[in-house]
This record gives structure tokens, C-alpha cells and sequence, in this order.
């Protein structure tokens, strides 16, 4: 059996032309499925035998919702989604101006070590399909009734780890019979994986590359960031310098305020300087607390400085906004807290 919704619409044609079917039942069976349906006896303009033989060859995933959070404040909504396979996955959707953003997971758990991260304590599961990534937009939108037009790539796991299946993912989400995201409206995050970076420099895609840097320095990134002892910061940021060129596009960086870590004006100044020429962005993100890591969030004052420092050098810098602060939102705390306190998400759970 085959995870039909995996398949690219050039998979799909080779497939069906194969089966002796005509061309416009690719469109047909494409747009159904990413329109949500669940099963093939629900494509209503296929024939009884014509569905029976799907069926029989392919099979549709659709996660379960485990858990939902809406956020009184803001209207942030939280899912925990059972798979498949009895896995958990989280996405959060959140509510913007400029319009929804979904922030998805491209793994189960993650090999990265990110000391400060919730979504690694327990390393990795396994990696999503394409199915599974584009299943948390699909079903996020059905569920909530809103319209999902901005992906972030920011949840649990490392898309760059898992870069064949992630291009697949952002081929079909762009897709016009799909859900047709404009890749202007999709960012992804990583950690830093150099060789990754290139590749994904060499596709050219519009997207917006968003870089986990965290420190200027060797010392304090290696600290927080085992990647870091295989592509230090200067390669790291070499590979940006590159991305930009390749693709015309503004990297953006995120950069976690951590107490005595990350916080220091001498950082400050440093990341100024590395940052010179470059046309990047940074946003500031306030360290979510996970107890396990022992690390403190800035001061508020210590935020601002850093901030003002990097203005001043005309880095434009960012702070983030914190969204669904009392629904657990931000990166695998939900999956660990559930994993804890209720069932665990493992298979045959
Ligand atoms: N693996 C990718 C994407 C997932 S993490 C990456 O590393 O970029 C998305 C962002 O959240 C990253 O910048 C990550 O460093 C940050 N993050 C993770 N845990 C955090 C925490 N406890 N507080 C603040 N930011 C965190």
C-alpha cells in the first residue's frame, strides 16, 4: 500500500497512466485529497469500481486530534495530533494580522540536542512523511474553520534533517488543485545544517530561511547548541551570505534571550559585526522556560539593550511576541507534558 497523499502530481500521473487511467482523474483524486478527505468513498466523482480499485493500492493518512488548547488571551490554538503509527506531533495556529500562521512539525522528536529545547529531550522518534506535514495544515484548517495562509516550519523537529521529505511537503502545499501557499508565505527553521543550507540554496525556492543562531560566539553557541561543534558560527554564516546570494532572499535569524548565555552587550556588539552586509533580520526570542534545561530567561531590560545595540549598528531586530503563553505553546512542551501525564504517544499506546 501507498501513502497516496505523499505523492507528487508527477508521481501520481506515472502511477495512474500505468493503471490505463485517464489524465483528469489526477486532478480529481489530488484535489479531494487535499481538500481532506479521509477516504476514498468519499470522492463522489469517481466510479464505484474506480474507488474500490484505490483503495485497494493506496491508503489516505489522517491524524486524530489527541488534544486541542485554545488560548483565552489570544486565540492561539495548540493540537497534538495522534498518527498513524500512535506518534505525536504538534501545531500551533496563531492568529495575525497579516493573516493565520500555522507553525508545524517536521519530525517525531529530534537528533538536534538543543539544550534549551523542549522538542529534543527525548532525541529522535522518527521523521514525518509529507503527508504527515501537510495533514497538520489541512486538518488544523478544517478543524478550526480558519483560513491558514502563512506556514512556519518552527515546530517539533529539524525540517533540514528531513529535507527530501519537507521539498516534497512544500511542493504540494503550493500546489494551485492543493492548498496553494505561495512559498513567500512558508519559513523554515534550522538549527544550522551547512551542507543542507547550500542545498536547499541550489533549489531556489522564495521561502524565507529563518537561522537558529542563539550566540555569536563559538563558545557560548557550542555551549547551547551541539551542531555548533560540526558547522561553527563563521561557516554557519557563510552559508547564509550564500543562501542570499543563490536566492535573492533576506535570511532571518532567531536569537533566544538566555540569562548569563546569550544576554551580554559584548554579544551584542558581536553579532553587529558579523551581521554587517548581510540585509538579515533578527528576532529576539524570550527563552520559554523548560525545567529540565535549568536555563533563565533575560530581563526585560536586558532584551531591550541587546535591541538597541544592534539598532544602533542598523541591524534591524525584532522582539517576539509571546503567543499562547498559558496553553503550553511553544516548541514540544505539549507532547511532553501529555507523554507524562496522560498516555504516552507511542505506537500501541
Ligand atoms: N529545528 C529548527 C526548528 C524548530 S525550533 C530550529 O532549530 O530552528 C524553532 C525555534 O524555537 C528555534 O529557533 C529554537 O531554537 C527555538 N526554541 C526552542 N526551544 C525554545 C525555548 N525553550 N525558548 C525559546 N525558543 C526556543
Amino acid at each position: 500500500m501507498k501513502d497516496i497523499k505523499s505523492m507528487t502530481r508527477q508521481e501520481l500521473e506515472n502511477d495512474f497512466s500505468e493503471l490505463g487511467l485517464p489524465r483528469f482523474r489526477v486532478k480529481q483524486v489530488f484535489s479531494w485529497l487535499h481538500r481532506g478527505v479521509t477516504d476514498f468513498s468519499q470522492m463522489t466523482n469517481l466510479s464505484n469500481d474506480l474507488r474500490a480499485q484505490l483503495a485497494q493500492r493506496y491508503f489516505i493518512t489522517a491524524p486524530e486530534i489527541a488534544r486541542k488548547q485554545v488560548s483565552q488571551k489570544d486565540g492561539t490554538i495548540k493540537y497534538l495530533w495522534r498518527l498513524g503509527d500512535g506518534n505525536c506531533v504538534e501545531s500551533v495556529v496563531m492568529r495575525y494580522h497579516h493573516g493565520n500562521t500555522i507553525c508545524i512539525s517536521s519530525e517525531v522528536g529530534c537528533p538536534m540536542g538543543c539544550k534549551f529545547c523542549a522538542s529534543t529531550l527525548g532525541g529522535l522518534v522518527r521523521r514525518l512523511t509529507a503527508s504527515e506535514m501537510l495533514d497538520q495544515v489541512l486538518f488544523a484548517g478544517i478543524d478550526s474553520e480558519l483560513e491558514i495562509s502563512n506556514i512556519v516550519l518552527m515546530g517539533i523537529g529539524e525540517p533540514l534533517d528531513n529535507l527530501d521529505n519537507v521539498l516534497r511537503f512544500l511542493e504540494l502545499v503550493n500546489d494551485p488543485d492543493g492548498l496553494n501557499i505561495g512559498m513567500r508565505h512558508i519559513s523554515l527553521s534550522t538549527c544550522g545544517i551547512v551542507p543542507k543550507i547550500l542545498e536547499l540554496a541550489e533549489k531556489k525556492l522564495q521561502l524565507t530561511l529563518s537561522v537558529s543562531l542563539h550566540s555569536p560566539d563559538d563558545a557560548h553557541r557550542s555551549e547551547i547548541m551541539p551542531v555548533n561543534n560540526r558547522w561553527n558560527v563563521d561557516t554557519l554564516l557563510a552559508a547564509c551570505r550564500t543562501y542570499f546570494e543563490k536566492t535573492g532572499r533576506r535570511v532571518s535569524f532567531e536569537y533566544t534571550m538566555i540569562q548569563g548565555v546569550s544576554d551580554s552587550p559584548q554579544q551584542a556588539n558581536l553579532l553587529a559585526k558579523k551581521l554587517q552586509g548581510m540585509a538579515a533580520h533578527v528576532n529576539l526570542i524570550p527563552l520559554n522556560r523548560v525545567a529540565e534545561s535549568g536555563l533563565k530567561t533575560s530581563t526585560k531590560q536586558a532584551v531591550a539593550a541587546f535591541q538597541q545595540i544592534l539598532q544602533e549598528h542598523g541591524v534591524t531586530a525584532t522582539v517576539r511576541r509571546t503567543l499562547g503563553s498559558d496553553i503550553d505553546a511553544s516548541c514540544g512542551q505539549l507532547r511532553r507534558k501529555y507523554e507524562k501525564e496522560e498516555r504516552p504517544c507511542k505506537p500501541g499506546a
